[in-house]
């Protein structure tokens, strides 16, 4: 259920868009840059926060804000902005609430651009960063804290390296030190995990993935619980507790309340940075969003499917997938997606690396492509792909091994898919 009482898959269909009597069944692509008012005042008082309105796609669409806002229910939370990537969406989420000295600790085991933005531009800007083992214990931790943390950050399940996240454990210690969890949430999807229920402050999402699902629009999408009071803890948040000069002096959390973190993010950081999806990306991703709730199952029973085949291979080292009994994280993907993880599975074959070419290269079903959880069965080598710029060390670190395949399964008939592998794996 979402928090207004209504279905996860009613509001995957019906979320976001409440047409008025004589409008458009369907979202609407608002095509436009701008809009326009009868009078100069009640423009003016837009632009001073003091009004709701269009006035600018930059700062608000209608037809990403629909979206938005159907993500927003999906989630649970109290508001939600749509950005041009899942990267801006990490980025913005961030840098919303840091600036230059401050520092931010996260799960190692993320997506590879994620730790980049972390290591390589978020500390070109003086936003130092520090990467933590996610199955550490709470006292290991602490530790990583500094007086100037500002942000915990994880993945719910790490991309590629499918460790699942203790959301619990990692909101009580960003908790006890005063500081929100920020969640990604993409391969998870809200289908199967709300990390909200589980004390996550704030969840951001590559809409490219299953989200969008066809592969046909790069997205982000940044959600705000509303639960994190910025107030209580204003000394180490003045962005949000203290007058923005910029707006005439308003101050967020007097003004906006719970919606306080993405009225800022929005009238701060799209004003002068930009990154909005065009509202053309925006109503495809909806189109994907309509069938969530039924393409995120199937790609779980697919991928069970496909992981149980692989672990009765002989040439297969080994594999990682949460939702197959016996694997690592079996357990904390049982606590906290009990209906199914995602359908990305990795593994490695006895061969290493070059065994992992040489079976891409004989699949014919599944296709090699710098994507992943879309509807098409797709495969991809980290190491030579999108974890090309790490060390082998920081590839440890971030859970990818060097043989690593991470095999995408689509929602095709579950035996073309297992008999596609098989015959690549017996050329
Ligand atoms: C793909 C991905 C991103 C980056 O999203 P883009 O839409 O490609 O910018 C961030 N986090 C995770 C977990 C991802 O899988």
């Amino acid at each position: 259920m979402s928090q207004n009482g209504r279905s996860r898959d009613t509001v995957c269909i019906q979320g976001g868009w409440q047409p008025k009597s004589g409008q458009a069944r369907v979202l609407p692509i608002f095509q436009s840059t701008t809009f326009k008012y009868d009078d100069s005042d009640q423009m003016g008082r837009l632009f001073d926060l003091e009004d709701e309105g269009y006035f600018y796609t930059r700062l608000a669409n209608p037809t990403n804000d629909a979206v938005a806002s159907k993500i927003c229910e999906l989630e649970g939370g109290v508001a939600a902005i749509l950005t041009s990537s899942g990267q801006a969406a990490n980025f913005y989420a961030l840098l919303n609430i840091c600036e230059k000295g401050d520092h931010v600790i996260s799960s190692a085991t993320i997506y590879g651009g994620s730790t980049n933005l972390f290591t390589v531009t978020l500390k070109k800007m003086g936003i130092e960063s520090t990467l933590v083992d996610p199955d550490a214990s709470e006292e290991e931790l602490e530790k990583a804290f500094k007086p100037n943390t500002k942000a915990v950050f994880g993945e719910t399940i790490g991309n590629p390296s499918l460790v699942v996240l203790d959301i619990e454990k990692f909101a009580e210690v960003a908790h006890r030190h005063r500081v929100p969890l920020i969640v990604d949430n993409t391969f998870a999807t809200p289908i199967n995990c709300r990390p909200f229920e589980w004390g996550a402050d704030i969840v951001t999402h590559s809409t490219t993935k299953y989200m969008d699902g066809h592969a046909t629009s790069v997205g982000g999408c940044i959600v705000d619980s509303g639960n994190f009071d910025w107030k209580a803890h204003g000394d180490r948040y003045p962005g949000l507790t203290t007058p923005d000069e910029s707006y005439h002096g308003i101050v967020y959390t007097e003004k906006f309340g719970k919606k306080a973190y993405i009225t800022k993010a929005t009238a701060q950081l799209m004003r002068d940075l930009g990154s909005i999806p065009s509202p053309m990306n925006s109503f495809l991703l909806n189109l994907g969003l309509e069938t969530l709730h039924l393409r995120v199952p199937r790609h779980c029973e697919n991928a069970l499917k496909v992981a149980r085949y692989l672990s009765t291979r002989e040439d297969v080292a080994w594999i990682k997938y949460p939702g197959l009994k016996g694997d690592k994280y079996h357990d904390l993907a049982k606590k906290y997606m009990p209906d199914g993880t995602c359908g990305v599975i990795s593994f490695g074959l006895k061969g290493g690396r070059e065994a992992a070419v040489k079976f891409m290269d004989g699949l014919k079903l599944a296709a090699i492509v710098t994507h992943v959880a879309d509807a098409r069965t797709s495969v991809l080598h980290p190491a030579s792909h999108t974890h090309r710029q790490l060390t082998d060390e920081q590839l440890v670190e971030a859970g990818v091994d060097p043989s690593m395949i991470r095999l995408s399964v689509g929602i095709e008939s579950p035996e073309d898919i297992v008999e596609d592998i098989r015959q690549a794996l017996e050329r």
